[in-house]
């Protein structure tokens, strides 16, 4: 019999429910709730199937070109995988070799901590300040093997002015700092720039949020190109042929649609601003958000019950058991439609 010793056991990272009911409202895995913009889906239903015979380029090809257009900076400077996980994943492989400590925030993407397990990074957790916000100082003038921050940071939805992430990233010259701005479009400030005066600084973004394609699987990394080369050497020792045909064709259209990325985010801009204040009045206290989900407490009821309740009305949010967090509900901003649902079982639930 085979001997289980030999297993690797790990505690994997948990994702959001993806329940399949017709009636439900799916706010617990921050997905767009907007489709992606309608010359996206005509590039899906153009693409030639006749191509798949072929490997792929190993290195995303047109995509990882027209990204690199549209930040400004040279193909060399940009590293393209299957999302920012795929993409945060190799970075964990590659950067964080030192022996010392990787930092990242105690509350944050808790993928953080599985890659850190899986790859035997150590590492420590750093405490946030009571209102949950992360402070610069942590992350200064302490030794570290790599910091790793997400901003907005999930699951608080608060930014960090973009200020105190480059002081962070001076004040750690010889360590590589990631900025996970998986959320930024939606009222962060980018540090993307900073890549440029900065060798130690590697910004990931992904096109699962902000530009409605989660099913995709895109992400990217911007950085020096000393340093995406030594992501790419570890990627292509991993598997070479990451980026699929469809997604580089669907992708690099996306690309081309600012006006309506714009115009889908705004939207959801307005939609939590809506749904803030109206959960104010039902007596949830929400932290401000930069993202596109909000991080909200009942003055009262638990978080726990009220997300129990709403899953038995088919309305899907997310509850994190979890120390310091396990009052709290993460709510995906959804379109209008599904907020006013949200709003009206809530009013049910709490009365
Ligand atoms: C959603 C998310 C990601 C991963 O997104 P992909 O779909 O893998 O691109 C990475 N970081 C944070 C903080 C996220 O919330």
């Amino acid at each position: 019999m085979v001997n289980r010793d030999n297993f690797r056991k790990i505690d994997p990272y948990v994702p959001g429910d993806q329940p399949d009911f017709a009636d439900m409202v799916k706010l617990n895995t921050n997905e767009n709730p907007y489709p992606p913009a309608p010359a996206v889906i005509e590039a899906a239903e153009r693409f030639s199937a006749g191509r798949l015979k072929l490997y792929p380029p190993t290195d995303g090809g047109a995509l990882r070109r027209d990204l690199a257009a549209y930040h400004g900076v040279a193909p060399e400077n940009v590293f393209v995988g299957v999302g920012s996980d795929d993409v945060l994943s190799v970075i964990f492989q590659s950067c964080f070799n030192s022996g010392r400590k990787l930092f990242f925030p105690e509350i944050s993407y808790s993928f953080y901590e599985v890659w850190a397990e899986l790859y035997k990074v150590p590492y420590f957790k750093v405490p946030l300040k009571a209102d949950f916000t992360i402070d610069a100082d942590d992350y200064i003038g302490k030794e570290n093997g790599g910091i790793v921050i997400a901003n907005p940071n999930a699951p608080t939805s608060m930014a960090m002015p973009a200020a105190d992430i480059e002081r962070i990233v001076a004040a750690n010259p010889e360590n590589i700092v990631v900025i996970d701005e998986a959320y930024v479009d939606f009222g962060g400030e980018s540090v993307l720039e900073l890549t440029r005066k900065y060798d130690n600084l590697i910004v990931v973004r992904t096109f699962s949020k902000s530009r409605s394609m989660a099913g995709l699987r895109i992400g990217y990394a911007i950085a020096q190109s000393e340093l995406i080369s030594a992501i790419n050497d570890v990627k292509n020792s991993i598997n070479s042929y990451t980026m699929n045909f469809p997604s580089i064709e669907v992708g690099k259209a996306s690309i081309a649609q600012e006006e309506y990325f714009r115009t889908t985010i705004a939207r959801i801009l307005k939609t939590r601003e809506r749904l803030v204040s109206e959960l104010s009045k039902l007596g949830f206290v929400t932290f401000p958000s930069s993202a596109n989900f909000i991080f909200t407490t009942h003055k009262t009821v638990p978080a726990k019950e009220i997300f129990e309740k709403l899953r038995e009305k088919h309305i899907f949010v997310r509850f994190f058991n979890k120390p310091l967090i396990n009052n709290y509900l993460r709510i995906t901003v959804g379109t209008d439609e599904e907020v006013d649902k949200l709003i009206g079982a809530l009013k049910v639930i709490l009365k």
